[in-house]
């Protein structure tokens, strides 16, 4: 028996009395009353905006869409919904429309490093794939805003035959990452023909999906929608809670099905300026995770995408979250704290110091406590100059052709048969000085 809450009963009566006992859980209901414009918000909420606030409101909308399911609607305490995360996650603020001038449209570069259409090529052994522009809800803080809403970039069949006809043709590429939109959002028999046509692809050794699904729309994750999936493995999930107010009893059950189907799961979370930006906050998030067997994956310094100024914090406040979690809780429930540089530079992950110092034969290290402590280093450790002819090597590497056989970027550096000793930027003055000589 499924017991709603006090703010799902109010809701749901709103909407049509008979709700609760036929459609709530039902997802295709769900979406088909989706909240999209500022009265039906103001009546199922049962508040009011003053009207000057409507207007600015009615502005944001325009540019960047609303779109909220009743469930998740149904999580805001109406009570004090400005300073509400899951109002503030979900309803637009007049601040979107502020762009700083070092904002971008699309600060990681996906649409430039995109080969074809809906692939994003940025690492070596792996892609990005996005196969759907469809969202359950638009979040205020996505990094894809640019696209919200824009039926120009909903990629069709043809589209995503090409992409899969470009992931077969590159060997190098082992794990294809599909992300949107949302993927979930799409009919389980088209996900299915996806997923098997990926499968079907010798070299691709694992397929991981990003989805919201878990978090705005529960009732998604059917039985048959599992079936589905379990079918595909290896196949993890990563979904998207950003406080621990999202973990319900609706999605603890979404998370139990994928997590009973065998789907590794993993969360990335957005570091936000007034939802989450508190190290106890994101101490009670990371715990309910690991409790619903969620392992904490990522958490994202908010991108310098267009309009999410108002939900930007400086990075001290995410290592500051780090160093609260580091030592005082379990080792697996820390995420990874990364910056998704500009230009395509990627995730590039950020840490308190841990390292204080070294010497020729000891480092010295401090811990969460702030005790500081040596590691003594051996005094006789016989390096193996490696010249990567590995099938000569006592270590035993059995390679296969789609390796990397050369390191790259800073692997480069400290590799010992590449005589490279200088990675130098394009457009270096100085370097194109002496090659002007
Ligand atoms: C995040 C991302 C990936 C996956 O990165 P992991 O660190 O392996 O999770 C791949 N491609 C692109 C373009 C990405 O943004």
């Amino acid at each position: 028996m499924h017991v709603y809450s006090s703010n799902q009963k109010i809701i749901a009566e709103r909407i049509d009395p008979e709700t609760l006992k036929s459609n709530w859980k039902d997802w295709k209901w769900q979406t088909g009353h989706s909240i999209r414009d500022m009265s039906t918000f103001e009546r199922l909420l049962g508040i009011e905006f003053p009207d000057e606030r409507r207007k600015e409101l009615e502005e944001t909308i325009a540019l960047f869409p609303l779109c909220i399911t009743p469930y998740y609607l149904s999580l805001i305490e109406a009570g004090d919904y400005d300073n509400d995360p899951v109002f503030m996650q979900a309803f637009p603020s007049v601040s979107e429309l502020i762009v700083e001038d070092y904002d971008m449209p699309d600060p990681l570069a996906e649409d430039t490093d995109s080969p074809v259409p809906c692939i994003t090529h940025r690492y070596p052994d792996r892609v990005l794939f996005l196969v759907s522009n469809v969202c359950a809800m638009y979040c205020r803080h996505c990094t894809r805003k640019r696209k919200v809403g824009d039926i120009d970039s909903i990629p069709d069949a043809s589209d995503i035959r090409k992409a899969i006809a470009y992931i077969a043709a590159h060997p190098q590429i082992r794990d294809v990452l599909l992300s949107g939109g949302d993927p979930l959002m799409l009919p389980d028999e088209y996900l299915d023909w996806i997923l098997s046509e990926l499968s079907a692809i010798e070299h691709v050794e694992v397929i991981r999906i990003g989805t919201r699904v878990p978090v705005v729309l529960p009732y998604r994750i059917t039985d048959e929608l599992v079936d589905v999936l379990r079918r595909h493995h290896p196949l993890y999930i990563n979904t998207h809670f950003n406080h621990p107010r999202e973990i319900t009893a609706s999605s603890k059950e979404a998370l139990k099905k994928l997590a009973d189907a065998g789907i590794p799961l993993g969360n990335q979370t957005v570091l936000l300026a007034g939802v989450n930006d508190c190290p106890r906050i994101m101490k009670s998030l990371v715990h309910k995770l690991v409790r619903n067997r969620v392992r904490p994956y990522y958490l994202y310094q908010c991108d310098l995408s267009e309009g999410l100024a108002h939900f930007r914090t400086p990075v001290g406040k995410g290592i500051e979250i780090i160093e609260s979690l580091i030592g005082h809780t379990s080792g697996f429930a820390v995420p990874t704290y990364v910056i998704d540089a500009p230009g395509g530079a990627g995730k590039i992950p950020v840490m308190p110091n841990y390292l204080i110092s070294w010497s020729t034969n000891k480092v010295v290290l401090r811990n969460y406590e702030g005790v500081i402590s040596t590691y003594r280093e051996p005094d006789c450790y016989r390096n193996v100059f490696c010249d990567r002819k590995c099938e000569q090597c006592t270590l035993q590497l059995k390679l296969d052709d789609a390796d990397e056989s050369e390191s790259v970027g800073i692997a480069k550096l400290l590799s010992d048969y590449d005589e490279t000793i200088l990675l130098v930027p394009q457009d270096n003055e100085r370097m194109d000085r002496r090659d002007d000589d």
